[in-house]
């Protein structure tokens, strides 16, 4: 399953995770809509948020899909699946 991003109408934010300064982006295909800066937004569309940004976000949102435990052990924060993309 591919997954795309959309900037949305919303104002510009904040990273849930970095807190830095990003667009409010709305992930295709699940249902959120997150503040996440590019590189946070990347690695969650990929499922390879490394454990501190997956602990920081699931304390954010609660468990959403694309950080349920299939993905990511829920007590370590390790990445289970992560989609490869190198190309
Ligand atoms: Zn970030």
């Amino acid at each position: 399953m591919e997954i795309t991003k959309h900037p949305s109408r919303q104002r510009p934010n904040t990273c849930l995770v970095c807190h830095q300064k990003t667009l409010n982006w709305l992930i295709e295909d699940t249902d959120t809509s997150l503040s996440l800066c590019d590189k946070h937004t990347n690695d969650f569309i990929k499922r390879q948020l490394d454990p501190q940004a997956y602990f920081t976000l699931r304390a954010e949102t609660g468990v959403i899909y694309l950080i349920h435990e299939d993905f990511y052990d829920p007590y370590t924060g390790v990445a289970l699946q992560p989609v490869d993309r190198r190309s």
